[in-house]
């Protein structure tokens, strides 16, 4: 079975601050290595319940942060930046089960370094009504293509609000939130020991799991500023329906997905300069 890994890194143990996963310094250098440890973790448990290829998708900041040869299983590696499919790119129709590590909470959550891609423009993200992250937001592209979601990990919030949408998803909760800046990590061992064993009973059992259900699958994205919200009216699939709020809905789950991603990085510009 193939399996298709898409890493964010804001969930993982022992990792609480933008200076630990942005950037060259030494706190991101050592950030990467815990992120690699719980990538190969996943990776470990996805071959012990059945995985026999893996392709990770490195979707954190400039998404390359893991160094190919050290990726376990010789999982194959995408990386690098203006993928058209963003945090999902690589997946289609041939995976049977879709794994998401370390993920963290949307940006209204509690949870440590909380955002919805872009933290300077998005507000909040609902999915058909329920306020959701990053997981479920990616979770669309799973859908289109039929794939099961079977696996996230990372902080609470993000555990939790990917249930919300996907409830029999196996969970493997990382650290809890003490403020958006601060959190109680499990050590990085028990962090990996939990992420290999929820791996593995998750992907051992995808061949009974139903891809994700997100019909209709509208996304409602409210977003920061009027400016924000005109100019991410320009891109297809997007309708302004308020001041600030967006409605995306394209003729099928990828396509909204799609108009999403294009939203979000138009509006980067418009973002950053207010
Ligand atoms: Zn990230």
């Amino acid at each position: 079975m193939k399996v298709y890994l898409s890493t964010d890194m804001e969930g993982t143990a022992g990792v609480v601050d933008w200076a630990q996963c942005v950037g060259d310094g030494p706190e991101a250098a050592a950030g990467r290595r815990l992120l690699l440890a719980e990538v190969n973790a996943a990776i470990d448990g996805a071959v012990a319940g059945g995985a026999t290829e893996i392709v990770v998708n490195d979707s954190h900041s400039a998404m390359r942060n893991l160094p190919a040869g050290e990726l376990g299983a010789h999982a194959s590696y995408i990386a690098g930046s203006h993928k058209p499919l963003y945090m999902m790119q690589g997946l289609d129709d041939s995976f049977g089960a879709c794994l998401f590590i370390s993920y963290h909470g949307s940006i209204g959550a509690p949870a440590g370094m909380s955002h919805s891609y872009n933290p300077r423009a998005v507000v909040e993200v609902r999915l058909d009504g329920t306020v959701t992250g990053e997981a479920g937001i990616n979770a669309l592209v799973a859908a289109h293509y039929g794939v099961p979601v079977v696996l996230v990990t990372g902080d609470r919030c993000a555990c939790e609000e990917t249930a919300a949408l996907i409830p029999d998803i196996h969970q493997a909760v990382v650290k809890e939130h003490v403020s958006r800046l601060a959190a109680h990590s499990l050590h990085p061992d028990r962090a990996c020991a939990l992420i290999r064993a929820q791996a593995r009973a998750a992907v051992a059992a995808a061949g009974a799991a139903s891809p994700p259900r997100l019909e209709p699958g509208v996304l409602e994205v409210f977003v920061r500023t009027t400016d924000i919200a005109e100019a991410a009216s320009w891109v297809r699939g997007v309708e302004r329906s308020g001041p600030r709020q967006l409605r995306i809905h394209g003729p099928d789950q990828l396509a909204t997905y799609r108009s999403f991603c294009a939203a979000i990085l138009l509006t980067r510009a418009v973002a950053e300069a207010v």
